[in-house]
């Protein structure tokens, strides 16, 4: 009974009245048609605008919680060290939000809090509202999702829609979760009938999503653990072509570069934090001229072992969500899949 409170259902016809309603709320962001088969997060206020039925956005929503350059204060050295902190948080409402995505928000929510917490991220977080949508099959065969736990829904998220074909089953997991339903009058409670639905839905998806590499997800540390001088980082050298883009579009990267910039008058200006990717040359150099990374094959292998490998002991997860944008951003045609499989077989790419 406890559980059934939990729940509760949108109609179809429904989803239009929730969303034009969301959007007056605050600002509301969900995946729309780029063409070319692409998707972005980009502002909608009715539900004709968006499309629930898509691969990965080009972009993860990590976007709108650490922008991709942001100012973090503006300095006037005429007056000594003064500095005016910048603080540019706006509300907003995430709509449509799949379980991988979830997931590279809950590591990058695990990072920020961390001592010395960022608390740039961790206000801009607390402004966001997560509304979930699930993934009832494959949304390619780019997609890892299940090799890493994250084909099924596990927190991090406000509301939750799991389309059951005529309306969607509502999971409210947070006091903002059921504010919303309180506020906007289109949601009806759940009956028993739709929790069996729901579990029937889960189970066909336990025989759809398999684990996408022929390994056991539970012997990947272990596999990382004795991959450091494998072929695959020698093959991975001469194919890489350095560009980063499979940095900036993962849902888990946060690395950032933090620069000043003067105006013209060399007096004033502000400091901003861009992003930043392990895969450029100069981003392992240190001072005297040392580069810890540097070939190409050094850097994927740095990349793979900060999915797979390090924060794995650090906060006993991977930090791949296996959404598979890597894989479609690269240009070398390099495969996450088939990387970690060649690893697998211990042979070159
Ligand atoms: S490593 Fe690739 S598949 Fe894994 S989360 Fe990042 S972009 Fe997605
Ligand atoms: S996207 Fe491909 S080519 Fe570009 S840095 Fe990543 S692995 Fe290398």
């Amino acid at each position: 009974m406890q559980e059934l409170l939990q729940y509760h259902v949108l109609k179809k016809e429904n989803l239009d009245g929730l969303v034009t309603r969301l959007a007056k709320l605050q600002p509301l962001a969900a995946p729309v048609a780029k063409g070319d088969g692409n998707f972005a997060f980009a502002s909608v206020h009715e539900a004709g605008e968006m499309t629930l039925d898509y691969v990965p956005t080009i972009l993860p929503p990590k976007k709108y919680f650490l922008p991709p350059r942001e100012t973090l204060l503006h300095f006037d050295v005429r007056r000594g060290m003064h500095v005016e902190t910048v603080g540019d948080n706006q509300p907003l409402t995430l709509f449509g939000v799949h379980t991988c995505d979830i997931a590279g928000i809950q590591c990058l929510n695990m990072v920020f809090s961390e001592r010395p917490r960022d608390y740039n991220y961790l206000l801009r977080k607390r402004l966001i509202t997560v509304i979930g949508l699930e993934c009832n099959g494959y949304c390619d065969a780019n997609a890892s999702c299940a090799l890493v736990g994250a084909s099924l829904p596990n927190g991090g998220y406000d509301l939750f829609l799991t389309d059951l074909g005529d309306r969607f089953l509502v999971h409210v997991n947070t006091q903002a979760g059921d504010d919303i339903v309180d506020t906007i009058k289109v949601f009806a409670p759940a009956a028993a009938g739709d929790l069996e639905a729901l579990a029937a839905l889960r189970e066909r998806k336990r025989g759809t999503f398999r684990n996408e590499v022929a390994l056991d997800p539970r012997k990947l540390p272990e596999l990382f653990s004795r991959s450091l001088e494998s072929p695959v980082w020698h093959d991975l050298d001469g194919r890489c072509l350095a560009c980063g883009n499979c940095t900036l579009v993962c849902p888990t990267c946060y690395c950032f570069d933090v620069r000043d910039e003067f105006r013209i008058d060399l007096a004033t200006g502000r400091r901003i934090r861009a992003w930043e990717s392990c895969q450029s040359e100069p981003f392992a150099l240190v001072a005297g001229g040392e580069n810890f990374r540097k070939t190409r094959g050094s850097r994927q292998r740095h990349r793979y072992f900060r999915k797979f490998a390090y924060p794995f002991g650090k906060y006993h997860r991977f930090f791949c969500t296996g959404c598979g944008r890597c894989t479609r951003a690269c240009m070398a045609g390099i495969k996450l899949k088939e990387t970690l499989t060649a690893l697998a077989w211990g042979q070159g790419g």
